[in-house]
């Protein structure tokens, strides 16, 4: 009997991997961060590539995989997408190979991160190590990381989104940074209801892209996530106004605005709640113009999935983060 148990104890050592565990244990968000970052961590020790330049790309990743049909949804805690052909080589007649010496030798990218005998797509050390591998043909300092990115993403928006993340990662020292706040500080009277997609009339014929959080002159506008402001401006429809993209590659555009708070510049790394700005009527014309509208604060929402960007809806968002914020100050 005890021989048994301890042959059954046995077998389940050796299918359960600690990765394969992710999908059927449910880890709180704070446990998947912490053994994302482990992977980060040894990463970097193995390799001298800071973690948070490994953890910006995994980050726009995943962004990637929410946001394209063609990508499989999130399964383990790493999400750089690997070409199958690419992995095991372009001439690799068996495109399920996992032997590591056959894969090298059709010049495959796939690579055995984990030391476990096989280069599997399904395993997050192989695809870190073969990432990583990718980038040390480059170089670790900055801007041959970027070099690095630009020949495998073939973007300029999406090295600099990678680079905005690891900006992020990089300041605050932490992959957990999912906390949101409401744009505008909820002592203030404010009001707005969804009319994302009602048409608009002004400079032709568009719909609009956002919710409308109508409030008084001045009213502080704070940035809802952690980001890096992006955009900073006039523009005729709307104004003076910022975009902040965030950590999951959404970008934020808040517009009509009175003004911008001091020393505000694009690049900076913004955290939810902080002051960008107030509540105005700016745009519908060349700089300046100002009051041809009610003050509210127009927030929009886009999705940016590697090709292109479009608008969704803010204003379930909204309703969440302001329930949100309303349940925290009354624990405090
Ligand atoms: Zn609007």
């Amino acid at each position: 009997m005890y021989k048994r148990l301890v042959m059954a104890f046995v077998v389940i050592c050796l299918f359960t991997s600690p990765y394969q565990t992710f999908a059927e244990e449910k880890l709180s968000e704070e446990q998947i961060h912490t053994k994302r970052m482990e992977l980060f961590q040894k990463a970097e020790a193995l390799t001298q590539i800071p973690w948070y330049y490994l953890a910006a790309v995994d980050q726009y990743e995943r962004s990637l995989r929410f946001a394209r049909k063609d990508r499989e949804k999130p399964t383990s805690l790493i999400s750089i997408h690997m070409d199958q052909e690419k992995w095991v080589g372009p001439l690799n007649p068996n495109l399920e190979d996992e032997n590591p010496k056959t894969i090298t030798l059709f010049q495959g990218v796939g690579r055995d991160g984990d030391y476990d005998g096989k280069a599997s797509l399904k395993n997050d050390e192989d695809i870190l190590t073969a990432f990583t591998d990718y980038v040390l043909t480059y170089g670790i300092d900055r801007d041959n990381f970027k070099l690095a990115l630009w020949n495998y993403y073939k973007r300029d928006k999406t090295v600099s989104i990678i680079m905005g993340n690891a900006k992020i990662y990089k300041q605050y020292g932490t992959i957990h940074l999912n906390q949101k706040a409401f744009p505008l500080p909820l002592r203030f009277n404010y009001s707005y209801r969804n009319t994302w997609g009602d048409a608009r009339g002004w400079g032709g014929r568009r719909i609009h892209e956002g919710t409308d959080l109508f409030a008084d002159y001045g009213v502080p506008v704070r940035a809802t996530s952690y980001g890096i402001i992006e955009m900073k401006g006039w523009n005729r429809y709307g104004g003076w106004r910022i975009g902040i993209r965030d950590i999951n590659n959404t970008y934020h555009y808040f517009a009509h605005l009175s003004g911008f708070a001091k020393d505000l510049q694009v690049g900076q790394v913004v955290e939810p709640g902080m002051l960008i700005g107030g509540v105005g009527s700016s745009g519908y014309g060349p700089p300046g113009t100002s009051g041809k509208f009610p003050p509210h604060l127009h927030y929009g929402m886009y999705k940016d999935n590697g090709y292109t960007e479009w608008s969704f809806d803010p204003y379930p968002h909204l309703r969440m983060w302001e329930r949100q914020e309303r349940m925290k100050s009354r624990k405090r």
